[in-house]
């Protein structure tokens, strides 16, 4: 049962006992020539690889453990519409069109996906159906702008504000005061659509390399890459390690993405009629506090709950016996159930939350995407997209989130974990008010 997060292999999680697609993939052993190389095997990288051998282009992805081994094979799979947070306070930088135009991105990333899903067959459990929850009037004045918001820019599928009184239509918990359902977002199984994903990849040509960790780059009019056997030269490298790219590869990345820690675990199989009283509707959920629950019913009928994001840089001793009293909190009947896995990964985090597309100064055939903080199964399908796009010569979206300044945290590696959790301290000292 015990999952370390660190480990070189695929973490033990509820995902990798149920993966459907895990194919070996080689070593890099040879030099290679490609229009593009993509660093990490994760949505990121994964769909921008996809996205350009889609459009013609040669590709080798770089991985350097598994694909999937990172966040996107460890997630909570939800998938909800949006991008960024508090958006409207990039406004100075990228104006109100900018604004609005990642507003109706927000809502293109999970249509990618389900695109991906339908077009290539990736059976990952999609299921529409989301609920954020309010725990309190400050969260359903939130939600009730966020509604306008939908309405205004004429999103088709259905939302409902629901009161306290009208909750258990939803959700088995007295624990909320309300909340809003959206049908346009859902929850997946994510391991097996980036394997998915990765399949699909591979049959349109890109050429997947795990154990490949791309260890130094040499920047130029055709970037290179080495890995400890091999080497790529591309006209694009584009960089999508996110929270383990670490700093030395590339130091201006890892400056501006800090990795914080969240752990899910997963009961055994539920009876029916206790899923069913817990979850009626099989939707996904997530508080609307810092730091949030959020959970959904696996294909299996067990109950998938994750949380407790861990901003020290240490993890959990026992994930079980750490995140357990939050499940029991809200679901105060399930109290003797069993937890079968436990798991955490690494969440990549920028200072202003909007998630991160741009090129290294000095390099614009450099390209990279990361911190997406705990929201990222959408976004990071929609920046390869973006990605893509850029490459292919239409810079307008790519240059809406390049021209937003992201901090570089001050104080190198050692002073980065601390920073954070002071910063995160301060945001729910906030949210108690
Ligand atoms: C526990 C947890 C729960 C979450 N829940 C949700 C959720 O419910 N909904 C949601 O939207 N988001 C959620 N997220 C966030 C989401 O998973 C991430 O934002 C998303 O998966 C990021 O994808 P990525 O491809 O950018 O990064 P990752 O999936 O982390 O992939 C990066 C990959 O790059 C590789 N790599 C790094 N450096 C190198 C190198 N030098 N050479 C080669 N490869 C390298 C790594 O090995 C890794 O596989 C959660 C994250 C965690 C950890």
């Amino acid at each position: 049962m015990k999952s370390p997060v660190h480990s070189e292999r695929y973490p033990d999680s509820f995902y990798v006992a149920t993966a459907r697609e895990v194919t070996e993939h080689p070593r890099l052993e040879e030099e290679l020539d490609v229009d593009v190389c993509v660093v990490g095997g994760g949505f990121s990288g994964v769909n921008t690889a996809l996205e350009l051998a889609e459009r013609g282009y040669s590709v080798a992805l770089l991985e350097a453990k598994r694909i999937g081994w990172g966040a996107s094979g460890r997630n909570g799979g939800e998938l909800i519409r949006g991008i960024g947070h508090g958006v409207e306070q990039f406004a100075k930088d990228i104006g109100q069109d900018g604004v609005d135009a990642i507003g109706r991105m927000g809502v293109e990333a999970v249509e990618i996906v389900r695109e991906r899903v339908a077009r290539y067959q990736i059976e990952c459990d999609l299921q529409m159906g989301y609920c954020d929850l309010a725990l309190k009037q400050r969260h359903m004045r939130e939600l009730e702008e966020d509604q306008r918001f939908l309405e205004g820019i004429g999103y088709r599928h259905e939302t409902r504000i629901l009161q306290r009184d009208q909750m258990h239509q939803v959700v088995g918990s007295d624990r909320y005061i309300g909340g809003m359902v959206d049908m346009g977002s859902g929850h997946l199984h994510p391991l097996n659509l980036v394997l998915g994903e990765a399949r699909a990849a591979r049959e349109a040509g890109v050429k997947l390399f795990e154990y490949s960790p791309a260890q130094r780059i040499i920047k130029g009019e055709r970037p290179q890459v080495e890995t400890p056997r091999g080497k790529v030269t591309c006209n694009y490298l584009v960089l999508c390690g996110n929270a383990y790219i670490g700093h030395s590869l590339e130091p201006e990345l890892g400056g501006k993405v800090l990795p914080a820690g969240s752990y899910m675990i997963a009961t055994e199989p539920l009876d029916e009629a206790v899923a069913r009283q817990l979850i009626p509707e099989n939707m996904a959920f997530a508080d609307l506090s810092v730091a949030l629950d959020y959970y959904h019913l696996s294909a299996d009928r067990r109950l998938l709950f994750g949380g407790l994001c861990n901003y020290s840089g240490r993890d959990p001793k026992d994930i079980t016996a750490a995140l357990k009293p939050n499940l029991e909190r809200v679901f105060p009947q399930l109290q003797s159930v069993r937890i079968d896995y436990e798991w955490g990964g690494m969440i990549g985090i920028g200072a202003n939350r909007l998630p991160q597309v741009g090129s290294l100064t000095g390099s614009p055939n450099i390209l990279f995407a990361q911190a997406y903080a705990g929201h990222g199964v959408n976004a990071t399908h929609m920046a390869a997209r973006i990605l893509a796009d850029y490459i292919q010569g239409d810079g307008a979206r790519f240059d809406i989130f390049a021209s937003v300044k992201h901090m570089t945290f001050p104080g190198g590696p050692a002073l980065r974990s601390p920073l954070l959790a002071l910063g995160m301290l301060y945001h729910r000292l906030k949210d108690l008010l």
